[in-house]
């Protein structure tokens, strides 16, 4: 078993660490939030009193952070990772960051002589507590083999994608087919209203026909056809309009950097923040649908 660093215990890095501990390694983190280092403590993890203390002797160190300036400062700031960690410490960063930050990063690690993992997940909060995230990895073929295990214990489904960065790429371009899509089923609901077509049975048929798609299969966004979707809670979460959104930006500064086109993701980004701009970014991202119907 090893030993390992945890450093973002929030609502993701928390359940992921206690999955670990659970596995039978033994790990010790660090939180700047008292309140979540303290949920930390009661799923068994070590508390450290900053980044150098946790990655102390760690063979392995997890970062589960906000966004990409927060794993840059993390990696690369004063008392941060690559100057405390040992030289040989394998890095996976699980946050959802920028592509251009996670080879930065990287690069940083190879040259601090740690190899570095980028290893985003989706299935969110149920995923993280359940074990059963998807995670998307980027990083060379010797620390992914290394890794492999250790994420085993944090999720069901763990895919190599790549060198460094290709697993934030997956992320955003995964995620971008979801965005885009939600709000396509969401036009058809909205449509299927206003011609006198039944919910069911627009949902009978598309999701038999060429239509069918997650978003509406899996996480319809009216209520009745699929009764686990958020549509059926009033929009509680699930997945946030503002995460949502923040994934809607990064497809869109990678597409940019890298000279792709993307005039659907680049609409969908802007409707996800006039949605969160309404004050409906704590709502699930499928509650999009009340704007595509003029707030109702
Ligand atoms: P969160 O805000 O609950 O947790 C982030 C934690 O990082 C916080 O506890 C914060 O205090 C800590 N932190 C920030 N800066 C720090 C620092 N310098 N040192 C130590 N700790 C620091 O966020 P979350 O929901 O756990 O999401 C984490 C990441 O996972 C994000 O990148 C998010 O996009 C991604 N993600 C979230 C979900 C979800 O459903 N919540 C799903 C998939 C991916």
């Amino acid at each position: 078993m090893a030993r390992i660093g945890f450093i973002g215990l929030g609502n993701m890095g928390g359940p992921m660490a206690a999955n670990l501990v659970k596995a039978g390694h033994s790990v010790t983190g660090f939180d700047l939030m008292p309140d979540n280092m303290a949920r930390a403590i009661s799923g068994g993890v070590a508390a450290a009193p900053d980044i150098a203390g946790a990655v102390a002797g760690a063979e392995i160190v997890v970062t589960m952070l906000p966004a990409g300036a927060h794993v840059r400062q993390v990696y690369t700031g004063p008392g941060g990772i690559l100057a405390s960690a040992a030289k040989g410490t394998l890095l996976i960063d699980s946050s959802t960051i920028d592509v251009a930050s996670a080879r930065a990063v990287a690069a940083a690690a190879a040259e601090a002589g740690m190899a570095m993992l980028d290893a985003p997940v989706s299935g969110g909060t149920g995923g993280a507590e359940a074990g059963t995230l998807t995670f998307m990895v980027g990083g060379d073929d010797s620390a992914f083999a290394k890794a492999e295990p250790v994420l085993q214990k944090m999720g069901k489904t763990i895919v190599h994608a790549g060198g460094p960065g290709n697993g934030q790429a997956a992320k955003i371009c995964n995620n971008m087919v979801l965005g885009i899509s939600m709000i396509a089923v969401s036009e058809a609901f909205a449509l299927a209203e206003k011609l006198g077509l039944d919910h069911q049975k627009l949902f009978d048929i598309s999701s038999k026909s060429s239509g069918q798609c997650w978003a509406l299969t899996t996480y319809c966004p009216v209520p009745g056809p699929v009764p686990a979707s958020p549509a059926n809670r009033e929009y509680t979460p699930g997945f946030t309009a503002a995460m949502m959104l923040k994934d809607m930006k990064l497809a869109q500064e990678a597409a940019s950097l890298a000279n792709a086109t993307t005039p659907l993701g680049a609409q969908a980004a802007q409707l996800y923040s006039l949605y969160c701009s309404q004050g409906q970014g704590n709502m699930d991202f499928s509650g999009i649908i009340k704007m595509m119907r003029g707030n109702r």
